[in-house]
C-alpha cells in the first residue's frame, strides 16, 4: 500500500524564517525532548500550541518559558488553574477534548503528535485533515486507525514524518521513489528489561522492574509495552502502515545496544541502516528540521568505545504480545484497533497493580478472541470497536484481578521516569 509520506513541497523550512510548531502532549517524554530542542533554537521555532492532559503545573511552566500562542489542558476541571497560571503572559488558554482538537487545527508548519495512546487519535487526525506535516510519535494512532489516517493524509496532502526511532531510521534509508527495490525491513528491538527472563521469572515482576528500561527513558505506558514487547508489535503494524512493504517482509531483530535503529534490505543484497546514540532528540530533530538538518545536543556515537553490537532472534514464545500483534496485523480490519485498546486497558491495570505482568498479553489475547473484527470505513466505527474492546478487556481484567503476586499488589504506582529520553 503506497503512502505519500512526502508531499512535493514543504510548507515551512529555514527559507521562510520561523517555523511554527504545535506540540500535542508537551508534558510527556517526547514533549520534553521536543521542547528541549525548541528551547535551544528559539530564533528558529515559534510555538503555536502546547497541550497536556492533567499535568497543569508543568504545562504552565512550559508556557511561561516558551510562550506559545495557546496552551490547552485536556481535563476541563483544570482550566481555571491554567488560566490563572497564564494570566498576564499573553498565552491564551483552553480546555477539554474539543479544545485539544482545535489546538491541532491551528495553523502550524509542524504538529508533533506526542500524546500517548488512542487518546491522541482525534487531535492527530485533525492535524492530518488540515494537511499539516505531522511528526508522529503517537504510534497507537496508526495501530488504531492506520488505513483511515494514511488515506486522509493522501487526500489532504498531509505529510507523516515518523518520530518513533525505528520508523524514523527506516524513513531515512528507505528509497521512497523506488520502493519496489526494497526486499524487507528489519525493525530492531532492545528486548526490554526482561530480555533474558523465562516466563516463570516474568510472572512476578514488579511495576518498578518493568518500567526500568535498560536503554531508553520514556513514559510509563511505552516502557511497559517495551517490557512485554507489545511495543515492537505495535511498531510492526506502524511500519506496515507507513511503508509499502508486505507484512511478511517486516522482521524483528533483537539488538540490545539500540545503536542500529532499524534497517532496510534491498534486493541486490545491500542493507542500509541508520545508527546513532539512543536519544529521542535525534529523530525529533530530524522531524523539526526536515528536509534540512539541525544540530542536536546528542552524545556523538562512539563505536570504538561501545566495541561490539550484538543481534539475536526475537522469541515469540516468551513474548506472546509480539505474536498477537503479528496475528492482528494479518487479520486486518479492526483487529489492530482491538489489540491496541485491550493493551491500553491491561497496561493501565498493571501500572495500577491490579494484575500481574503476564496477564497483559493474556487479556489482549482473550479480547482479540471475543471481539468481532470488522472492516472499519469510518472513524466512528473505529471508536465503536475501540469502546467494545475496552469493555471486553476490562471484563477479562476483572476476572484476573487479585491473581497477581502479593508482593506487587496494593502499592502506589511509581512516578514517571526522568524526562528527556536519553541513554540511561
Ligand atoms: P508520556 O506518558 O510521557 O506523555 C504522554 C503525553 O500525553 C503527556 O503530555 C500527557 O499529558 C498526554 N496525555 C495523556 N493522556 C492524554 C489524554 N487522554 N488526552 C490528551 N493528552 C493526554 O508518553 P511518551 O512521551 O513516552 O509517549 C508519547 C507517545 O510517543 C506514545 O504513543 C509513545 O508510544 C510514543 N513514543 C515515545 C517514545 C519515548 O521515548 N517516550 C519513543 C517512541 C515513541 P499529562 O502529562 O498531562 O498526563
Ligand atoms: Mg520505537
Amino acid at each position: 500500500m503506497p503512502v505519500p509520506l512526502r508531499t512535493a513541497s514543504h510548507p515551512g523550512g529555514a527559507a521562510r524564517g520561523m517555523r511554527r510548531v504545535t506540540v500535542l502532549g508537551s508534558t510527556g517524554s517526547v514533549g520534553d525532548s521536543t521542547l528541549d530542542l525548541i528551547g535551544r533554537n528559539r530564533g528558529t521555532y515559534r510555538l503555536v500550541a502546547l497541550t497536556a492532559f492533567r499535568n497543569v503545573e508543568k504545562l504552565i511552566a512550559q508556557a511561561l518559558d516558551l510562550r506559545p500562542e495557546l496552551a490547552v489542558i485536556g481535563d476541563p476541571d483544570l482550566h481555571d488553574r491554567l488560566a490563572e497560571g497564564l494570566r498576564g503572559s499573553g498565552v491564551r488558554s483552553d480546555a477539554g477534548a474539543s479544545a485539544l482538537i482545535a489546538a491541532a487545527a491551528e495553523a502550524a508548519d509542524l504538529v508533533v503528535a506526542g500524546i500517548v495512546g488512542a487518546a491522541g487519535l482525534a487531535p492527530t487526525m485533525e492535524a492530518v485533515r488540515n494537511g499539516r506535516t505531522v511528526a508522529l510519535a503517537n504510534k497507537e494512532c496508526l495501530v488504531c486507525a492506520g488505513p483511515l489516517m494514511t488515506a486522509l493524509a493522501a487526500e489532504r496532502g498531509a505529510t507523516l514524518l515518523p518520530v518513533d526511532s525505528e520508523h524514523n531510521a527506516i524513513f531515512q534509508v528507505f528509497d521512497h521513489e523506488r520502493p519496489e527495490n526494497v526486499d524487507r525491513i528489519v525493525l530492531t528491538a532492545s528486548g526490554g528489561p526482561f530480555r533474558r527472563c523465562s516466563l516463570a521469572e516474568m510472572r512476578d515482576v514488579t511495576v518498578e522492574q518493568a518500567v526500568n528500561h535498560p536503554v531508553w527513558s520514556m513514559g510509563d505506558k511505552i516502557s511497559i509495552d517495551s517490557a512485554t514487547m507489545m511495543n515492537k508489535g505495535l511498531e510492526l503494524i506502524e511500519a506496515h502502515c507507513l511503508f509499502p512493504v508486505a507484512q511478511d517482509r517486516i522482521e524483528v531483530l533483537i539488538h540490545p545496544q539500540s545503536i542500529v535503529h532499524s534497517m532496510v534490505a534491498y534486493r541486490d543484497g545491500s542493507v542500509l541502516a541508520q545508527l546513532g546514540t539512543p536519544d529521542m532528540r535525534t529523530p525529533i530533530a530530524f522531524a523539526l528540521a526536515w528536509p534540512e538538518r539541525m544540530t542536536a545536543p546528542v552524545a556523538p556515537l562512539d563505536l570504538a568505545r561501545i566495541g561490539s553490537l550484538t543481534f539475536e532472534p526475537a522469541d515469540e514464545a516468551r513474548f506472546p504480545a509480539l505474536r498477537l500483534a503479528r496475528e492482528a496485523m494479518a487479520a486486518g480490519g479492526t483487529a489492530p484497533t482491538i489489540l491496541n485498546a485491550a493493551n491500553e486497558v491491561a497496561v493501565a491495570a498493571f501500572l495500577a497493580r491490579r494484575i500481574g505482568f503476564l496477564d497483559i498479553a493474556a487479556i489482549v489475547e482473550e479480547t482479540l478472541q471475543r471481539a468481532e473484527t470488522i472492516a472499519a470505513g469510518s472513524l466512528e466505527e473505529v471508536w465503536a470497536v475501540d469502546r467494545r474492546a475496552r469493555t471486553l478487556a476490562t471484563q477479562a481484567m476483572l476476572a484476573r484481578e487479585g491473581g497477581q503476586s502479593g508482593a506487587a499488589a496494593g502499592q502506589p504506582a511509581p512516578s514517571r521516569p526522568s524526562a528527556v529520553a536519553s541513554m540511561s
